[in-house]
């Protein structure tokens, strides 16, 4: 059986490419760990007068670029070992596309779906508070990941600005435009995928218009992923969210599915398309791009022979295991890893918050332009080490980010 422990699957994948580079062992243990992981259990009143103790986790992979950053999910599959499997991987994202940034990531075990918003506040507050000294604008900046958005990092806002007692927006980024938020934000990752994508498409000679794409996953990556490669020409044939799949090989309006979930939450029920069950199944429709924007484990050993696509673009962080990535290589099928492919996220973050130091707004067009630029030139960085060193691209990222970690880490030393 595959251990789909996210932490071991990390630190296979860190091996990898630490191999290939010859990396001395002090280093590799120095990196494959992270420098902080912090666990807090905190209590929060309930809308009904009653109190339940909470799961929280900071963990701070590394800083020896710059400011520890990562996201911050509220689910009931959080764990310690996921969170530190994230957190190492966002070292690896921010250094691939060489933003000034380190890596971190954390999470609340709860399910928001079964929480009132006022409830969502208080845990956001009370977890805020519980990790307040080890967050803050030069020190570590958490941001969005799954189920959590706009409104959870206004509220960290606020809350670690009552603490310290003046208003501090650089303490997170992934902001409402209105309080200190970039513009193109919210889109970012999504815009990220896509440009890879397009990136791939174009190196294999092929045009946006004759392909076809399946996005496993419909929050914020998923959707804006959906939206811009229907902008570029390319058939979106199937889509699936928490509660079903959908397909329609004439391809599906996208527009249309967002207007259905804006009023039904869900995909459930809508009606101009063909329903797969299980869901999961969507993963294996015959397509050109797929892209698995959902959560890791997707595509396992025990699916990667069924997956039948030119192309995997990961949107998601850790959707691909390594034994699918073996069965993947061998049936040819090109895949773009996550620390590369969803890495728009991240640099938009980093835009954001520059644009907080200056006390400044840019223009959407500016961020998009910055973004594209930085995201293929990352993806160009990655494509010519993986022909030079005859690798997959994952390798190839790791190689580039654990490089440039290691390179720093060299120069400034071991303190005291
Ligand atoms: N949660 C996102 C990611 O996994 C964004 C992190 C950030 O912007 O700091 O890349």
């Amino acid at each position: 059986m595959e251990n789909l422990n996210p932490y071991h699957i990390a630190q296979m994948q860190f091996d990898q490419a630490a191999d290939k580079l010859g990396l001395n062992s002090w280093m590799r243990d120095f990196l494959k760990t992270p420098d902080r992981n912090v666990s807090v259990d905190f209590p929060v009143k309930m809308d009904d007068g009653s109190i339940k103790i909470f799961a929280g986790y900071r963990v701070q992979h590394n800083n020896t670029r710059g400011p520890y950053k990562g996201g911050l999910r509220f689910s009931p599959e959080v764990n310690l070992d996921e969170v530190r499997a994230l957190a190492s991987w966002m070292t690896w994202k921010t250094a691939v596309v060489n933003v000034p940034f380190g890596g971190a990531k954390g999470g609340v075990v709860c399910d928001p779906r079964k929480l009132s918003t006022c409830e969502l506040e208080r845990i956001t507050r009370r977890f805020t508070y519980e990790i307040r000294n080890v967050i803050g604008p030069d020190v570590d900046i958490p941001a969005p990941d799954v189920n959590t958005n706009a409104q959870v990092m206004t509220w960290i806002v606020d809350t670690y600005s009552m603490w310290n007692g003046h208003s501090e927006f650089r303490v997170v980024t992934g902001k409402p435009t209105f309080l200190g938020g970039s513009y193109g934000r919210a889109e970012a990752t999504g815009r990220g995928v896509m440009v890879a994508a397009m990136k791939a498409v174009k190196d294999a000679g092929l045009e946006p218009q004759d392909l076809t794409a399946v996005i496993q996953g419909f929050g914020n990556v998923g959707s804006h992923t959906a939206r811009l490669l229907a902008e570029q020409g390319v058939k979106i044939i199937g889509i699936s969210d928490i509660s079903t799949a959908i397909h329609n090989p004439d391809g599906i309006d996208v527009q249309d599915v967002e207007a259905y979930l804006k009023k039904n939450k869900v995909l459930e029920g809508y009606d101009k398309a063909q329903h797969i069950r299980p869901k999961e199944k969507v993963l294996e429709l015959k397509t050109d791009i797929l892209v698995p924007a959902a959560l890791e484990n997707q595509i396992t050993s025990a699916n990667a022979g069924n997956v039948d696509c030119r192309f995997i673009v990961e949107g998601a962080n850790g959707p691909t295991t390594p034994d699918a990535d073996r069965i993947l290589k061998k049936k040819g099928i090109l895949v773009i890893p996550d620390i590369l492919a969803n890495a728009g996220g991240v640099t938009a973050s980093y835009y954001e918050w520059v644009q907080n130091v200056q006390r400044e707004q840019w223009p959407y067009e500016k961020v998009v332009t910055k973004l594209e630029k930085k995201l293929v030139q990352a993806y160009n960085d990655v494509r010519d080490l993986a022909e030079r060193e005859d690798v997959d691209m994952r390798i190839a990222a790791y190689m580039i980010a654990i490089g440039r970690v290691a390179k720093a880490t060299e120069a400034r030393g071991v303190f005291p």
